[in-house]
């Protein structure tokens, strides 16, 4: 048996490496690559991911993983051997479904589709993008019937970002998080003044803005013996081996919570990569449990950590040394208020943690209609725009501000969008848990000790990896399954206050 294990380790292994290569191209892509390159790295990126795809659908490895089928029930659930045996064959199971040459179909629509959606937003017509989001909805309808299954068509797409989780289950929570939220929004709406943040609205030196940036990094723990930051008009994380974990970020010269805040959120991203055992190398096990899991810990540092009181206890001083004519007039109170100010917005990359939430419910509404045939393209502007007023209180000047905002049905990404509200949620549910388990928390962050937070979470969530499903997780680490009632008395207690509510 374990010359089996061995073989499939080995052809993993390897695949992980072309994976890994593919990521390093990828990076350079989004960042120092001129234009030019464009065409060949299309080429090399294309040519690898078929290579790994074929490599990973090969009979061998779906041999291998039935003759350890048995060998993996007899282990431990959470054992490195019985994890990695059950993740891959969920994986395998998955790609060896889809045929490759849909796959290839899929690439090649959703490369003509951003484009068509770069001009289309640049233009505000979403006329000229709906033919290619059509085509890539019928091939992710497609994709959803050769994956199979029993109850909603959504359910294979969300499945690829967030395993083992339900369409119906996510209704649920969002239904109850809705019914919180949407009148906490409105009670907001009619105190908006109560908080003021016009002192964030000045101009601010890039290269400060670059130090501070990596003065909170190293504060978080990001190694950057293991790690760099560089810049990239949209901010990501990515990552090609526990030992060499990237962000980017980008700066805005008038507002400096722009920067700031995507460097913590990215930084959070980091750490859980950076984090992983290094015994999970190489195996489809080295990377985050799923893209909520993944969410949680870049909200967490970014909100819970960054927006907190405390934070900016210690961290107001640092600020005023580095901008002492912009924040003359201010402290951590003034500050911790401005960056936390909720105001209802057309664009979700900037919404508040309060009205966040409502931007992904609307998306996920619209896009199981969508594939449900309840709504068709064409209907999308106007829907969206009734959504928009209908939950958040205002409506779109024209679609570049609405329903044309977003990369993701470009690149044919339906069922991506509920991870990031299932993240908000998961990492109040783990605070929950964090302030159970250390004493003093807020005391030991406004002492810039953020170091125990990390150590917590390096041991009780990143040390896992893929091993886990976000619910499996969930009820690991706090006792129950997924739950939104932490999330909920955190926005209510947190903006309560702040709004006299
Ligand atoms: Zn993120």
């Amino acid at each position: 048996m374990q010359e089996k294990l061995d073989d499939l380790k080995k052809r993993l292994a390897e695949i992980s490496d072309i994976n890994n290569a593919a990521a390093v191209l990828g990076w350079d892509q989004q960042t120092y690559m001129p234009p030019g390159g464009a065409a060949a790295r299309a080429q090399q990126l294309a040519t690898l991911s078929h290579l790994a795809h074929e490599k990973f659908t090969d009979d061998t490895i779906g041999c291998l993983l039935d003759e350890l089928h048995a060998y993996a029930r007899s282990l431990p659930y959470d054992s490195d051997d019985a994890s990695l045996i059950r993740v891959t064959k969920r994986d395998y199971d998955k790609a060896s479904k889809v045929p490759p040459s849909l796959v290839s179909e899929i690439a090649h629509a959703t490369a003509r589709a951003f484009e068509a959606w770069r001009k289309a937003k640049a233009e505000s017509r979403f006329s000229d993008f709906a033919p290619y989001l059509q085509r890539n909805l019928d091939l992710k309808r497609r994709y959803a019937e050769c994956l199979g299954y029993t109850d909603r068509i959504y359910d294979p797409l969300l499945d690829d970002y967030e395993p083992g989780m339900k369409t119906t289950q996510i209704e649920a929570i969002f239904t109850n998080v809705k019914q919180e939220i949407v009148p906490l929004v409105h009670a907001i709406s009619s105190r908006l003044n109560v908080v003021d943040n016009g002192f964030l609205y000045q101009t601010f030196d890039e290269q400060i803005q670059w130090d501070l940036g990596m003065d909170v990094a190293r504060l978080i723990g990001y190694d950057f013996e293991r790690g760099r930051q560089d810049r990239s008009p949209h901010p990501f994380t990515t990552s090609f081996s526990i030992h060499d974990v990237r962000i980017t970020t980008r700066f805005m010269n008038n507002y400096f919570p722009a920067g700031f805040f995507a460097t913590i959120h990215e930084t959070g991203h980091a750490v859980y990569n950076q984090g992983l055992r290094y015994e999970l190398e190489r195996t489809p096990l080295a990377d985050g449990a799923s893209l909520g899991a993944h969410e949680s810990q870049s909200r967490m540092w970014e909100n819970l950590v960054g927006r907190s009181r405390p934070f900016w206890k210690f961290f107001m001083p640092r600020m005023k040394a580095v901008f002492p004519e912009q924040f003359k007039n201010a402290d951590a109170e003034k500050m911790y208020r401005a960056v936390n100010r909720v105001k209802p917005s057309l664009i979700r990359v900037e919404a508040d943690e309060v009205t966040y939430n409502l931007h992904i419910m609307l998306r996920f509404e619209l896009e199981n209609a969508l594939l449900e045939g309840r709504i068709t393209v064409d209907d999308l502007p106007e829907i969206w725009n009734c959504k928009m007023q209908e939950y958040l209180g205002i409506t779109p000047p024209d679609d570049a501000h609405g329903v044309l905002q977003d990369v993701h049905w470009s690149h044919g990404s339906f069922g991506y969008f509920p991870t990031y509200s299932l993240g908000n949620f998961f990492a109040a549910q783990l605070f929950d848990q964090i302030r159970k388990d250390i004493f003093g928390l807020d005391r030991h962050f406004e002492k810039g000790e953020f170091h125990i937070l990390l150590d917590w979470l390096r041991a009780h969530l990143h040390t896992h990896g893929r091993k886990f499903t976000l619910d499996e997780l969930a009820k690991k680490i706090t006792g129950e399954s997924l739950q939104t009632r932490s999330f909920v008395a955190y926005l209510k207690n947190k903006y309560g206050e702040m709004y006299s509510l």
